[in-house]
């Protein structure tokens, strides 16, 4: 049962969990929160969680765990958390995940598994439209030509930031796969396919476990 339960898509910086974000929120009707935008939010709003947090997102590095559970306990106490939220970017460390456990539950963890060198590609060729929030790929998904010119690359999304991002992915974050496999919770995706492909995987995942 996924009803009143939160749902977490995992996985490396750049494997696609905002993407696919869109279609497990449409799916199940679970708002997504993602901690990254929530930051950069904070960021753009010059207030002093945004300054803090931007001296470790520059770097590649995370955030403090109590800048972070500030801002989901705020989040679960919104009245549209009540049936569960979907969670893109968090947690991120085990005190994250354990934290969470007294917060919420968590009925599934869909993990996006893609390998580090087609990430490093993925993430340096990202762009997003300011005006629509849509993220476009220089290669893969290219922007309409009379957009192309406003379009942004975020401030961590060069070459050197996005080896620090793996890095502390490898170290930090992966661990977190065995803590919810433990659980029997984990349901592992290739996404290194065509957006579509992974969307069907992650389909057929969600409509097996409603059935539940
Ligand atoms: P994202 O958009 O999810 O790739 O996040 C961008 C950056 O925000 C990360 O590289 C971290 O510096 C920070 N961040 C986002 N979510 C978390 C989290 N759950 N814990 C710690 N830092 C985070």
């Amino acid at each position: 049962m996924i009803n009143g339960k939160s749902i977490i898509i995992f996985g490396p910086p750049g494997a696609g969990k905002g993407t696919q974000s869109g279609l497990i929120s449409t799916m199940t009707g679970k708002p997504q929160v993602s901690t990254g935008d929530m930051l950069r939010d904070a960021v753009a709003d010059d207030s002093d969680v945004g300054r803090e947090a931007k001296s470790y997102m520059d770097k590649g590095l995370l955030v403090p765990d109590e800048i972070i559970l500030q801002l989901i306990k705020i989040r679960l106490s919104r009245d549209d958390a009540k049936s569960g939220l979907l969670f893109d970017g968090f947690p991120r460390t085990i005190p994250q995940a354990i934290a969470l456990e007294t917060l919420t539950d968590v009925s599934m963890v869909i993990s996006l598994v893609v390998e580090d060198d087609e990430i490093v590609s993925r993430i340096t060729g990202r762009r997003t439209d300011p005006e629509t929030g849509e993220i476009y790929h220089l290669e893969y998904k290219p922007a309409p030509q009379h957009i192309r010119d406003r379009l942004l690359q975020r401030d961590d999304d060069t070459e050197d930031t996005v080896r620090n991002r793996l890095s502390t992915f490898h170290k930090q974050t992966a661990p977190l796969s065995d803590f919810y496999r433990d659980k029997g919770i984990l349901f592992e995706v290739n996404g290194s396919g065509e957006i579509k492909q992974v969307s069907s995987s992650i389909e057929a995942i969600i409509e097996a476990k409603t059935g539940d």
